[in-house]
């Protein structure tokens, strides 16, 4: 009895069996749908597994000549678990390597030892030997699979490290208690009986890692800027705090005469030097800045626990980072330049209004002349400023107006 219920031996094989049809079946259908590597491995070896397991059922009926089924079943169980590791192990990784087809060799060496020595003919003897080469290759999937933990952590990699384990643990008690019978814990049935549900749970992990993954992937399209590859204006917005704090700060970033670099050396070589831009920008604001490309040429970067000293330093970093950048377009060098607006809270307004401040403040360094930083001060200095033709610019490039693109506008 266990929980309850009374197996016999064939109700058990049936259903070792389908757990691996079952098995081979989600994974064929995944690997259809998906570009996952090693599924492919994990659907041959379950496949193999199943033929094993009916192998052995027709061989106990006396159908097939004794050395046939034994060392059949065997030969083929092993290999079966072998492909199924190294699909496991590509799986996790999400590469293929060729040290991988080390398990295959393993299994083909065991076979051919199992052959020679004759081992397979004996019922139990066959059976620890499988079942110890068995929880050995499970082991081997479960240390890749934490290994690769930080690869990508979805849940799903839980459950089938957890599955695996207990399978691991399950074969080996199969294969003490065939050896030991008089020691075993568990009755070897009930422990294989276990290792089919286990068998069962592995298919289930598989696919629902497979989803998570493919879900996980469309949501770092969905955010992401394809061009860029920073992130887009959704995520931006998305990111930031609902409840701003003193030292909230926000940088508003645009590319000076961009529209001059697309109209006079393509938008081909435009795209190459927004990609650019970007990616200098994202890499001097470092990694605690929130950072987002709006539309278009421009860019927006919301900082915390800054003052306005600091944050127009960090802007201003950024516009000579930009200024050091070149663009080789033929015989043609571009020079790109940015213009800034900083707007860092005082307690009186949300993140849309601070954001509005950057911009205002933007719109000065743009009337200034571009190429520069300019402080979001308060509403009645900045209409002034705004109105009067020289705006107080708080950093400027030493070159100003003579600018490479600044050149080309005019
Ligand atoms: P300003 O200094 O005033 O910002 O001048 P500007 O020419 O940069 O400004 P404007 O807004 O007139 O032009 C922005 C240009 O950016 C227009 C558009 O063709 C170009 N642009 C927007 N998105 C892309 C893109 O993804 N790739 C390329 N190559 N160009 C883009
Ligand atoms: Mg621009
Ligand atoms: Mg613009």
């Amino acid at each position: 009895m266990f929980f309850g219920l009374t197996m016999d031996l064939a109700t058990v094989l049936l259903l070792h069996k389908c757990s691996f049809i079952v098995g081979a079946i989600c994974f064929f259908y995944v690997r259809w749908r998906s570009r996952e590597p090693g599924l492919d491995f994990l659907a041959i070896g379950d496949g193999l597994l199943a033929f094993a397991s009916t192998l052995a059922g027709v061989g106990e009926q006396g159908i097939l000549p004794h050395e046939v089924w034994t060392f059949g079943s065997f030969s083929i169980g092993v290999t079966g678990y072998s492909l199924m590791a190294m699909g496991l192990v590509q799986l996790s990784g999400r590469r293929r390597k060729r040290t991988d087809c080390l398990l295959l060799v393993v299994a083909l060496t065991l076979s051919v030892v199992v052959g020679s020595m004759h081992w397979y003919a004996d019922n139990p003897t066959r059976a620890a030997i499988f079942n110890a080469n068995t929880a050995v290759f499970l082991g081997v999937s479960c240390a890749v699979i934490l290994r690769d933990f930080f690869l990508d952590r979805l849940p799903a990699r839980w459950g089938l490290l957890a599955s695996l384990a207990a399978a691991m643990s399950f074969s080996t008690l199969v294969a003490v208690g065939m050896i030991f019978p008089q020691y075993g814990p568990v009755e070897p049935r009930y422990a294989f009986f276990m290792l089919i549900i286990c068998h069962f749970s592995v298919a289930l992990f598989v696919v629902v890692l497979v989803q998570e993954r493919a879900e996980a992937q469309l949501k770092r399209l969905a955010y992401t800027d394809a061009l860029t590859g920073i992130p887009n204006r959704q995520h931006f917005l998305a990111s930031l705090p609902s409840d701003l704090r003193g030292g909230d700060a926000f940088i508003m970033i645009d590319i000076d005469h961009f529209k001059s670099v697309n109209d006079r050396y393509g938008h081909e070589t435009g795209d190459v030097v927004l990609v650019g831009v970007a990616q200098a920008i994202s890499t001097t604001a470092g990694r605690k800045v929130t950072l987002g490309r709006l539309g278009g040429e421009e860019f927006a970067l919301f900082l915390r626990d800054q003052t306005e000293e600091t944050a127009v330093a960090k802007a201003d970093q950024i516009r000579r980072t930009v200024n050091a950048l070149a663009f080789a377009s033929g015989a043609e060098t571009i020079v790109p330049s940015v213009s800034a607006g900083v707007a860092v809270w005082r307690g009186d307004c949300n993140a849309q209004k601070l954001r509005d401040q950057a911009d205002q403040a933007l719109y000065l360094a743009k009337r200034g002349g571009r190429d520069r930083v300019e402080l979001y001060a308060n509403p009645q200095s900045m209409e002034e400023l705004s109105s009067s033709a020289t705006a107080t610019t708080v950093t400027q490039h030493s070159s100003g107006p003579e600018h490479p693109l600044g050149e080309l506008a005019a």
